[in-house]
C-alpha cells in the first residue's frame, strides 16, 4: 500500500484539522459520512468532539454496525478524545443511552479531569515515540483511561501535576487512542505513528 486512504469520520468535531495533518504527512485523507465511503478507506480517524453526539449520528447514518464490523476485522483506527471514548469497550460517566463502538479492552472515564476544567496543556512521557522527547498535549474536556486489559499497550501518561501517572494514550493492535488532540498542536508524531500502523496492517 503506497498511499493509504485514511478516512476521517465526519459526523461532528474537529474533522478539518485531522484531514490537514494527514495530507501534510502524505496520506490521502477523505471524509466519511456514509457506509459506501467507509467501505473505500484503509484506515479511519475518529476526531474529538462530543462522543454522545457522534454516537447518535453514527446510529442515525447507519454507520455504527458497518464500522463495528470493520473494527472487528482489523481496520486501523485512531481516536482522539471523543474518538477514544468511542473505541472503549467500557465507559464511566457516559449518558444512560450512550453506546460505544468498542474495540479496545479498556475503561475510559468521560470528562475525567473535572467538568470545570475545560481545557489545559501538559507535557507527556510518550515512550512509544522512542525519541525521548516529551509530547506537548492539549486536553479539552478530556477523558482518561482507568484500566486496560492485557493486550493493550500504554503509550503515554501525564508526567506531572494532579493527574500525574494517568493513562492518556494507548495502542491495541491497529487501534490507537489519545485523550488529547494531536491535530491541534502542530506536532505530527502521533499521526505519523498511526500511518506506520496503517502501513504495517
Ligand atoms: N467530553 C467530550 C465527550 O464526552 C469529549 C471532548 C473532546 O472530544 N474534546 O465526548
Amino acid at each position: 500500500m503506497s498511499t493509504p486512504v485514511v478516512g476521517v469520520l465526519a459526523m461532528q468535531g474537529d474533522v478539518r484539522e485531522h484531514v490537514r495533518v494527514l495530507r501534510e504527512l502524505g496520506a490521502a485523507a477523505t471524509r466519511v459520512r456514509r457506509p459506501p465511503e467507509l467501505a473505500g478507506v484503509d484506515a479511519l480517524v475518529i476526531p474529538g468532539g462530543e462522543s454522545t453526539t457522534i454516537d447518535k449520528l453514527l446510529r442515525a447514518f447507519e454507520l455504527q454496525e458497518p464500522l463495528k464490523q470493520r473494527i472487528k476485522t482489523g481496520l486501523p483506527v485512531f481516536g482522539s478524545c471523543a474518538g477514544m471514548i468511542l473505541l472503549a469497550d467500557r465507559i464511566v460517566d457516559g449518558t444512560p443511552d450512550q453506546q460505544t463502538l468498542g474495540g479496545i479492552d479498556m475503561t475510559v472515564r468521560r470528562n475525567a479531569f473535572g467538568r470545570q476544567v475545560q481545557s489545559f496543556e501538559a507535557d507527556l512521557d510518550c515512550t512509544a515515540l522512542g525519541d525521548g522527547q516529551p509530547y506537548h498535549a492539549v486536553f479539552i474536556r478530556a477523558p482518561w483511561v482507568e484500566d486496560v486489559g492485557p493486550g493493550v499497550d500504554v503509550l503515554a501518561t501525564v508526567a506531572a501535576g494532579p493527574a500525574a501517572g494517568r493513562i492518556v494514550a494507548v495502542r491495541s493492535g491497529p487501534l490507537l487512542a489519545t485523550s488529547f488532540h494531536p491535530e491541534l498542536t502542530g506536532d505530527p508524531r502521533l499521526h505519523r505513528l498511526f500511518l506506520d500502523v496503517v502501513k504495517e496492517s
